[in-house]
């Protein structure tokens, strides 16, 4: 079964069209700017090794789509003959609040539960719903499954996805941790499993996704415990350009002695802070690093305060599960930056934690624990749209 992968952001579309009979990725692309001037698709059709790109109007996510399909279809750049091959669609959704604990088949009732999440995620949900709504306007007949970002953490406990706030704030307003890159998350934990040739029900895995927005998640037997993004995705380690954790009362002293609008303070907690605005250098981890090397302190103390958080909750999940038989670490710094993931475990082999220098200087999937460590340390590179496709492919089929 061949599966579109659909991202659908407030003005870009991202996609995957993936052969599930060998998890082979058949053609991928985005189309950026839609709905504003200079519209183009980026097309690759990965079984050529070949890139388009089209200029062309698209003045709304409906467009996107045609045009993403036509692409798909087409003679020279296409990788299918007819929409039809398209067994099935797979859209990443950001919020599936109490709602959504797994994927689910989109249905008329989806759709309304899925309106319901909206408040809690204005920015990223309505261009989600747009996505879905306008492929299945196109393509009214092809099955369609949501995959959400907050899924995966719905199996954690009360004690850990209350907010000790008065609880009315819960109950009428929803107010809780659902914490975020669940598809991730899930992704790895399931894949360390394979590769340590256990069952997920039999492991206590940290899992560290460390991208520009970065989150730690406790995944014990197979479900996640705990996780370190909050109500939204400024919570919990500090990130490119997110603040991460802070003693809230920052924002009232903000608002009630500065002078700052609630809006401004929340454009400055989530675009201008995290590393950059620590180091007032770069959001990159690879800009940090060399200015860091040259000296810069502040880039330094940016790297520190990062590193520094990540061990703290390694440690912190550790306890919740009662022991950790691996961390995993994944996503564009957890991925590539070999400096960032030893600093990180530096000094936690009083718990077993212990990476091989060598090991951890190599790419792609790959165990870095030094031969007596009693915890393996895994990179395990992520693959968001995969699993968006087998959880589609796993709905289609009923199971
Ligand atoms: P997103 O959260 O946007 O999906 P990614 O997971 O792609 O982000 O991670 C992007 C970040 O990964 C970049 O901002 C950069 O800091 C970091 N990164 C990518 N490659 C490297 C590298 N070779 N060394 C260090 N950091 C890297």
């Amino acid at each position: 079964m061949k599966i579109l992968v659909i991202n659908a952001g407030s003005s870009s579309l991202k996609y995957q069209l993936i052969d599930m009979d060998n998890e082979q990725v058949l053609a991928k692309g985005l189309c950026e700017r839609i709905g504003i001037d200079g519209s183009n698709l980026q097309h690759t059709n990965v079984v050529k090794g070949e890139k388009t790109k089209i200029e062309k109007p698209m003045k709304d996510h409906g467009d996107a789509i045609q045009m993403v399909i036509d692409a798909l279809v087409d003679e020279n750049i296409g990788v299918i003959k007819s929409m039809d091959e398209i067994g099935a669609v797979g859209h990443r959704v950001v919020h599936g609040a109490e709602e959504f604990a797994d994927s689910c088949m989109i249905t008329e009732a989806v759709m309304k539960a899925l309106e319901k999440c909206t408040p809690l995620a204005p920015l990223h949900n309505p261009p989600n719903i747009i996505g879905i709504k306008a492929c299945q306007k196109i393509m009214p007949n092809t099955p369609m499954v949501g995959v959400f970002d907050t899924a995966f953490h719905q199996t954690m406990p009360p004690k850990a996805f209350m907010y000790a706030l008065p609880y009315e704030y819960y109950e009428k307003d929803r107010i809780r941790k659902y914490g975020f890159h669940g598809t991730s998350h899930k992704y790895v934990s399931q894949k360390a499993a394979e590769f340590l040739g256990k069952p997920a029900s039999e492991l206590k895995i940290v899992t560290c996704h460390l991208g520009n927005g970065s989150s730690i998640s406790a995944v014990d037997g197979g479900k996640c415990v705990d996780t370190s993004m909050g109500f939204t995705p400024l919570d919990g380690v500090p990130m490119g350009t997110r603040t991460g954790s802070m003693d809230p009362a920052v924002v009232t002293y903000l608002i009630n002695q500065k002078g700052m609008s609630a809006k401004d303070v929340d454009a400055m907690m989530n675009k201008e802070s995290g590393v950059s605005g620590v180091s007032g250098v770069s959001s990159d981890f690879r800009d940090l690093s060399a200015a860091a090397a040259e000296g810069n302190k502040r880039a330094q103390l940016a790297l520190d305060m990062f590193t520094y958080q990540v061990k703290k909750d390694i440690g912190a999940y550790a306890a919740a599960m009662g022991g950790v038989d691996a961390v995993v670490f994944t996503a564009g710094v957890g991925e590539n930056d070999a400096a960032t993931r030893a600093a990180i475990v530096d000094g936690l082999d009083f718990m077993g934690i212990k990476i091989d220098d060598s090991k951890n200087n190599t790419r792609g999937t790959v165990d870095i624990s030094a031969d007596d460590a009693k915890v393996k340390t895994l990179v395990i590179p992520t693959n968001e749209e995969l699993m968006i496709a087998i959880d589609t492919k796993r709905l289609v089929e009923g199971k």
